[in-house]
């Protein structure tokens, strides 16, 4: 069973403990953490977690105090 990184697009293999698995993995190659859902030794769904790189909605404004 193998899983396909969605960051670094390495195939990870995953033993058969995954064949019933939700939660998260982390790729060996490039530390990416993914959250999959496995079922019945099939892959269900995959996705980055949302919580661990979330876009910032604002902004900083840096006023640069020239002269
Ligand atoms: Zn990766």
């Amino acid at each position: 069973m193998k899983v396909i990184c969605i960051s670094c697009g390495h195939s990870l293999p995953l033993d058969k403990t995954y064949e019933d698995f939700e939660g998260l993995i982390r790729c060996y190659v490039c530390g990416a953490l993914m959250e999959i859902k496995m079922s019945d030794g099939k892959l269900r769904g995959l996705n980055l977690p949302a919580s661990s790189c979330e876009p910032r909605a604002e902004t900083e404004h840096v006023n640069e105090g020239r002269v």
